[in-house]
């Protein structure tokens, strides 16, 4: 895609996103837009960062790390985990990352934590919820997420900052509220029953078809590709 095109689409989102928020009575500026990249070109990258987007998405190690190195020199860039990790993989996570989506298990979380501290660098993770989504394979549900969160509340290194999801696709993203309706439930629970062990309770909720319902649920993240880059093909 043209860098005009990706322009002129992150500029369409960005209103899509205002016009959500507005709808609710929630401040825009509450919501951030997270350019999932996966299969799309540094060049791509680089369009959207002069369109002044600097927050992306990339859902595997191997494939984030050459373009992480290809515009490491862009100012204030900033690279989001948002596809599972595996724990033998934490520490290339953690050299390359500012936020990681998708701890699920205190085993990760430890892993994690040790790699983090090894560096010197406090990573903001989020805990991926399955919220019982049958096709999903990845995710802690509820009760996990409470242990998880008991196990890396004290660990060095890392730092939670609130929940995500991903819900199953439906062609009407109004039969997705129900799944955004129920991460922003658990973690108005969790915070009541601890205050302050979600850090700033951040939702990464919402993807290109459905982040404006997500944002009408609370989302404070949403992680958006094919709306900003068009349709992905997977060679
Ligand atoms: C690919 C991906 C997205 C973006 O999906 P689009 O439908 O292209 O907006 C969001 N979240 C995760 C975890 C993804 O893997």
């Amino acid at each position: 895609m043209e860098a005009g095109d990706i322009e002129h689409n992150l500029r369409i989102v960005a209103g899509q996103i205002s016009a959500a928020a507005e709808s609710c009575g929630r401040d825009p500026g509450e919501v951030q837009l997270i350019a999932v990249t996966k299969t799309f070109p540094a060049q791509s990258i680089l369009a959207a960062t002069a369109a002044g987007q600097l927050r992306f998405g990339e859902n595997r190690i191997q494939e984030a790390e050459s373009k992480i190195h290809a515009l490491s020199g862009i100012p204030g860039i900033e690279w989001h985990l948002v596809g599972h990790l595996q724990s033998n993989k934490a520490k290339r996570a953690a050299e390359l990352f500012q936020v990681i989506h998708s701890l699920d298990s205190t085993k990760l979380a430890v892993r994690l934590s040790e790699a983090c501290s090894a560096i010197g660098k406090v990573m903001h993770v989020l805990l991926q919820v399955d919220l019982g989504q049958e096709e999903t394979k990845y995710g802690a549900d509820p009760d996990e997420v409470r242990n998880i969160i008991d196990a890396a509340s004290g660990l060095a290194g890392i730092r939670i900052e609130g929940l995500m999801t991903i819900p199953p696709y439906f062609e009407d993203p109004e039969e997705t509220r129900p799944y955004f309706s129920a991460l922003r439930q658990l973690r108005d629970a969790l915070e009541s029953e601890h205050a302050g062990c979600l850090g700033q309770g951040h939702l990464s909720m919402g993807m290109s078809h459905d982040f404006a319902v997500a944002i009408r649920e609370g989302a404070t993240m949403v992680r958006v590709g094919t709306a900003i880059f068009g349709e992905r093909t997977y060679a």
